[in-house]
């Protein structure tokens, strides 16, 4: 089984490029993101609860996103492998992760983390926001607040990742073709 993170900040292109690896390497991708998206689309209890954080730029509780992840790690027990998007996002996230994947005995092989610059990811941003309809895309205090949440809360989870020698930095910026190339070229240096 092999298991990675796609890390980065809003709008470094981490969905893009999971959606990408997940096909080449046969990985199954998990974007919390996506998931939470779908629960409110969906009408779920965890949906209504999730969309009073979304729509702030916070993030939703750790609980509630371990959960969601828990069930499908259970439930997939024929994947060759899971790319995770969006998730761990907090250092207690990635704890938890760990100590669950220590249980499948299948460990996270890498984290490859995409570095896009600060101004870079509010012009990507502002762009998705014409194109999706993301709540959290539209208003400009949003977007500068799931900024600051990822400095504040999830850049620390990079810290966490390379201090167990599995952090890989990615230049995430240019075309997508550019960015994919460089992720490969990691993927089949491990
Ligand atoms: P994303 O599509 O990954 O940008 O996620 C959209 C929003 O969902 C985030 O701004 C958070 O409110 C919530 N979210 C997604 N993943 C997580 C996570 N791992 N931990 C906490 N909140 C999350």
């Amino acid at each position: 089984m092999r298991n990675i993170i796609l890390f980065g900040a809003p709008g470094a292109g981490k969905g893009t490029q999971a959606a990408f690896l997940s096909e080449r390497y046969d990985l199954v991708q998990l974007s919390t993101g996506e998931m939470l998206r779908s629960a409110i689309d969906r009408g779920l209890e965890i949906g209504k609860e999730a969309q009073t954080y979304m729509s702030r730029g916070e993030l939703v509780p750790d609980s509630m996103v371990i959960g969601l992840i828990q069930e499908v790690l259970e439930r997939r027990t024929d994947a060759k492998g899971f790319i995770f998007d969006g998730f761990p996002r907090t250092v207690a996230q990635a704890e938890q992760l760990d100590a669950l994947l220590d249980r499948l005995e299948e460990p996270i092989q890498a984290v490859l983390m995409l570095e896009v610059p600060a101004q870079e990811l509010k012009n990507r941003l502002i762009k998705r926001a014409e194109l999706e309809n993301r709540v959290d895309d539209q208003d400009p205090s949003v977007v500068e607040n799931r900024l600051a949440v990822y400095e504040r809360a999830t850049r620390p989870v990079a810290d966490y990742y390379e201090a167990l020698g599995k952090l890989h930095r990615i230049d995430g910026v240019g075309d997508f073709q550019q960015v994919t190339e460089r992720l490969v070229r990691v993927m089949e240096s491990l």
